[in-house]
């Protein structure tokens, strides 16, 4: 098994493994549009397993854990739509711009990840071509489409984060990031901070830049759309029932959101 890629470069997903995007509610007719880029951790079978051991390989390091639970009953609550990643961030990082040192991780926290070292050139491009362009161009296909309708569309990037990273503890319960929107991560932060058992996080433990961050800039700010990122702290959705529930407080307090946007013209 070649980890760096270099057999066979024509193709890296084959029959065994599944196409990159996920999409669920697609006719969902929400105002909402919820992206996922680190949903799944799976790693094609070229790749192996990257030279990394099991317990790396189901750690934060590879996805957003407890995410997928959270962001299928989210959309399922609101009728939106919902586009996610399957492929581990470890292969490719869809929410990194292609010339960040994180888009192909060789480090990931304090892990080594043998099989993205010393890759070529036309071996990262082809896990770009098919793990990275087909997620973003459904992204931009759906928007378009939506525009296209006159569909309001508010886009919101679902995330998770360690409770722990490199030995140091966050306090958050959840987060916000963002970086030019005015309208929805005020409206968000309010009703979060309105919620009395939580600490939210305002752009912490994570805030949206133009160069560590690609969904939001790309297929929000870019478009003009109203959007956000959300952070939940993966110990808080480890299990069913965690994501049930917040998929839950989410969905209320976006209802809830969604009334005061169309109250106010924005939608
Ligand atoms: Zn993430």
């Amino acid at each position: 098994m070649a980890l760096d890629g270099t057999s066979n470069l024509s193709r890296l997903l084959d029959q065994e493994d599944v196409p990159p995007v996920f999409e669920q509610n697609t006719a969902g007719r929400s105002p909402f549009l919820f992206t996922c880029d680190h949903y799944g951790r799976l790693i094609p079978q070229k790749l192996g397993d990257l030279g990394l051991p099991v317990d790396e390989l189901i750690r934060h390091i590879a996805w957003d854990i407890g995410i997928a639970g959270v962001a299928e009953t989210l959309s399922n609550h609101l009728d939106a739509r919902l586009i996610a990643q399957r492929y581990s961030r470890l292969v490719i990082d869809c929410n990194r711009p292609l010339t960040a040192a994180g888009s192909i991780p060789r480090l990931s926290e304090a892990t080594m990840i043998p099989g993205n070292e010393a890759l070529s050139r036309e071996a990262a491009e082809i896990r770009r071509r098919e793990i990275f362009d087909p997620y973003h161009q459904r992204i931009r296909e759906v928007i378009d489409q939506r525009l296209a309708e006159g569909r309001p569309t508010v886009l919101v990037a679902l995330h998770s984060f360690t409770p722990v990273y490199a030995g140091v503890a966050r306090p958050w319960h959840i987060g916000t990031l963002y970086h030019h929107d005015t309208t929805l991560p005020p409206l968000l932060l309010k009703a979060l901070r309105a919620e009395a058992d939580l600490v939210v996080g305002d752009n912490e433990p994570y805030a949206v830049s133009d160069e560590t961050d690609y969904t939001i800039p790309q297929h929000g700010e870019a478009r003009g759309l109203i959007s956000t990122g959300i952070e939940i702290r993966q110990d808080l959705i480890g299990d069913g029932v965690g994501q049930q529930q917040w998929a839950e407080r989410l969905a209320r307090i976006l209802g809830e959101i969604e009334v005061v946007l169309r109250r106010e013209g924005k939608i």
